[in-house]
């Protein structure tokens, strides 16, 4: 065992579950290998070393999936009760947090973040999300409707039901492994449908982790299957699936386009959650000491591979400088090494291709002009893993490294003059998935927020989610929302009966 979890400690429970042979899929309550034999080697990003061995799921392991999923929703999942429902996403809240630290530990190991974030935000904000949803499974309610002007008159009882869709497939990305997962598992499976989930092939681990405990909470086999595969043969495989009543997409725009194409032929319903390029605007009243910390999170946090990250900086020309200096300095100081090694603040990035696209970023930066006022370069002496050091560069909003989503520590900052051209170039950006502004005038903070185009926004904060806020995108951000009451509705359809008197 020669990757990082030969190097440093860990539980031997993950000993067992990363190092201890083929992982294998999840499918129908059994752990099986995929039908032709196909395997991931997943590589651990701190050292570039084979971390893992798991079973590669093909389009026909998808099926059985799907089939299976089917089945449940159907069946057992249909039978159970709503508060049973309830109290079985519950318990399996209780096994997640039993696990935390094992958990938080894979999720360190596959993803490369630092320990202590899995700790504080990946694995609890998992255990909140699935008891904010297992509280929602008995509160699922139509409405009693009075009939305005049928188009037949007559006396009727009219009221609409909330019903499940059936089988969700649920495709992931690599940065919020466990997270992200939880954002569609659990209002997916609270309203009563059944999934089956695709966590990417960078980083299969915590979601297979989660299959085994949901299992042992008691959820019925086939209730949430987990398929671990490549994007363009088992994600396509999901997304395309006749018996897949919806897909739930979090990551980039390109393949959200794709997922959306592969459903558009069945109507099948869709959320996506893709990119962005979030504005965080300060204003010269802004409070520095809470600023220049929140500005380090907003774009730092994960390594900067945070969909919402804050990485536009709009900087009033006045006090620049000054500013600019001050997230240097912090940013220099960033401690960087593998996600398990307890004095890491920042590890590498999930990938080497994902690294070299990330220095290629720079180059252009540098390229086009952009001033270069901290890191730049990869960061060889935190280890042979991917690692940059986090970049702060001075550009203008035409640069590429401006436009562009990066998903890693590269934040440009950019002089303005007064918030309303702040405002309007901000909105220039494609996307819409986040924004912050930072002032000490509320007044002015909360117009701002008003005429941001981005589907959240905050005022003295940056990267605040709470499973009870709807998360999603304008523009090319995506389509629809997760978390909150938003995804009772998207995992729902609505019907409406008349009962003629
Ligand atoms: P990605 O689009 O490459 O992959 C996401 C998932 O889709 C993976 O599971 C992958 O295997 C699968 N996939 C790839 N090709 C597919 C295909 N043809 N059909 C079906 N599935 C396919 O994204 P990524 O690199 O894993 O993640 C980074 C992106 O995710 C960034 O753009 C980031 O902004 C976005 N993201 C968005 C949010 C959000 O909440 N809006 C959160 C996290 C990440």
């Amino acid at each position: 065992m020669t990757s990082t979890l030969g190097r440093h400690d860990v539980l031997e429970s993950v000993r067992a579950f990363v190092g201890g042979g083929r992982r294998r899929l999840l499918i129908a309550g059994r752990e099986v290998e995929s039908m032709s034999g196909g395997t991931i080697a997943d590589i651990d990003p701190a050292t570039g070393e084979v971390l893992a061995d798991v079973s590669a799921a093909g389009p026909e392991d998808v099926d059985r999936a799907v089939l299976s999923a089917r089945r449940a929703a159907d069946g057992a999942w249909a039978r159970i009760t709503p508060a049973e429902r309830g109290r079985l996403l519950w318990r399996v809240s209780e096994l997640l947090e039993e696990n935390a630290a094992e958990l938080a530990q894979i999720e360190s190991l596959d993803t490369g973040k630092p320990l202590y974030e899995a700790m504080a935000v990946d694995v609890p904000q998992a255990v909140e999300h699935l008891r904010y949803f297992a509280g929602w499974a008995t509160k699922i309610v139509g409405e009693a409707l009075s009939p305005a002007a049928p188009t037949i008159p007559g006396e009727y009882l009219l009221y609409t039901r909330r019903e499940p869709l059936g089988v969700v497939g649920a495709i992931v990305p690599w940065n919020y492994p466990l997270l992200i997962a939880m954002w569609k598992v659990a209002p997916a499976l609270a309203t009563g449908n059944t999934v089956v989930l695709k966590p990417s092939e960078l980083t299969p681990l915590s979601a297979l982790r989660l299959g085994q405990l949901a299992l042992e909470a008691g959820l019925p086999p086939g209730v949430l299957n987990v398929v671990p595969g490549l994007g363009e043969t088992a994600g396509a495989a999901l997304a395309a699936h006749p018996a897949v009543d919806k897909v739930s997409f979090t990551g980039s725009v390109e393949v959200g386009r794709k997922i959306l194409h592969a459903s558009a032929d069945r109507f099948a319903r869709v959320t996506l959650e893709l990119g962005g390029k979030s504005p965080s605007i300060v204003l010269p009243d802004a409070d520095l000491d809470s600023v220049v910390p929140g500005i380090m999170t907003g774009g730092f946090t994960n390594q900067g591979e945070v969909c919402a990250a804050g990485t536009r900086l709009f900087l009033p020309r006045v006090g620049f400088d000054r500013i600019l200096e001050e997230i240097a300095t912090r940013a220099q100081a960033i401690r960087q090494g593998p996600g398990l090694d307890p004095q890491s603040r920042m590890g590498p990035l999930i990938s080497a291709g994902h690294m070299e696209r990330v220095l290629r970023f720079i180059e252009s930066g540098r390229r086009e002009g952009a001033a270069l006022v901290a890191g730049g370069e990869r960061n060889r002496d935190a280890g042979a893993g991917y690692y940059v050091r986090p970049t702060l560069f001075a550009g203008s909003d035409d640069m590429e490294i401006t436009r562009e989503e990066i998903f890693g520590p590269v934040l440009v900052a950019l002089r303005y003059d007064d918030l309303d051209e702040a405002v309007r170039r901000a909105n220039t950006s494609p996307y819409g998935l986040a924004a912050s502004v930072w002032t000490r005038d509320i007044a002015k903070g909360i117009r701002a927020a008003h005429a941001l185009r981005a589907g959240t926004v905050w005022v003295n904060g940056h990267l605040v989610l709470d499973a009870a806020s709807p998360w999603g995108g304008f523009k090319s951000s995506g389509i629809g929302r997760e978390m909150g009451s938003a995804a009772i509705s998207a995992y729902t359809e609505v019907k409406s009966v008349f009962v003629g008197l």
